[in-house]
């Protein structure tokens, strides 16, 4: 079974829940590194013959449009993480829905072809936000992974579906991938982004993934960019929050390559198309 990579393209200042990070009003004065750092993921992609889906935060794009045009250059499924990066259930349905499609329109208009995968900021459709599907179908996406179905420190579906299924929605149908999540002592424990993936052990990230694919499921692999980039400035936060965000930065490059060696990666739509009917659960 193929996997799915996954990039969230967005700078060291996008981190979530924190009050230090900055409102979007003063994005354009600080000092960015987003460049650099997907540059050095395009790279080492190409290096490996893989093609990945991005999820491009719409503010980034109209700041970089070369990055994004070079990583639609190089084959690589370019997707939408929205523009201003506000979780989902601090805003209005009206403001979520003009929010995804301003970034697709200003992802397209670069692209000059359809932008169909979404996924929203630090997974914050939760079950405060039952419109959110519907605005996500309405701005004209097909595929979603927006969902973490598990426990986290703020958004996530706990008791969502784990594989890959159709939501309905008044405005029609959304084929949905959730975060992969693996059982660890009869809890769900995301080893494959975020801070698990850079804490854990690549052996245990390896051997969950191989878990995941038994089971018939695809993992789906996500990082961002400031997270192979061990010198970039950093944010003020609690020492929990510190730890999460910043540990094994330095090796966390190292490991995504033998995730890429070891198992086969494709992009999110590419996937769909080859397995979606053979594992879809309605
Ligand atoms: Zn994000």
């Amino acid at each position: 079974m193929k996997n799915i990579f996954t990039v969230d393209v967005e700078d060291w200042y996008h981190i979530l829940e924190v009050e230090s990070t900055p409102d979007v009003q003063n994005w354009q004065n600080m000092e960015t590194r987003v460049e650099q750092n997907f540059n050095a993921l395009l790279d080492m992609f190409d290096e490996n013959g893989v093609k990945v889906t991005c999820f491009i935060l719409a503010w980034v794009a109209e700041r970089f449009p070369h990055i994004i045009k070079e990583a639609h250059a190089r084959g690589h499924e370019v997707a939408s993480h929205g523009y201003s990066h506000q979780l989902v259930y601090t805003q209005s349905a009206e403001s979520f829905y003009n929010d995804i499609k301003k970034a697709k329109d200003i992802l397209e208009d670069l692209t000059g072809e359809p932008v169909d995968s979404y996924r929203c900021p630090g997974f914050s459709i939760t079950e405060e936000t039952p419109w959110g599907f519907e605005k996500i179908v309405e701005a004209g996406y097909k595929y979603d992974s927006s969902v973490f179905p598990a426990n986290r420190g703020h958004g996530g579906l706990s008791d969502s579906e784990i594989a890959p299924h159709i939501i309905e929605t008044p405005a029609g149908n959304l084929f949905e991938y959730p975060i992969t999540i693996a059982d660890l002592f009869g809890k769900r424990v995301c080893f494959f982004g975020g801070g698990y993936l850079r804490l854990f052990p690549y052996s245990l990230i390896r051997s969950m993934s191989k878990k995941v694919n038994r089971s018939g499921r695809p993992v789906i692999y996500y990082i961002h960019p400031r997270e192979i980039d061990p010198h970039h400035p950093r944010l003020e936060m609690s020492k929990i929050r510190t730890f999460k965000s910043y540990v094994n930065l330095e090796t966390t490059m190292t490991k995504l390559e033998r995730i890429i060696h070891d198992f086969e990666v494709v992009p999110l739509k590419h996937w769909h198309k080859e397995y979606f009917e053979k594992v879809v659960t309605v």
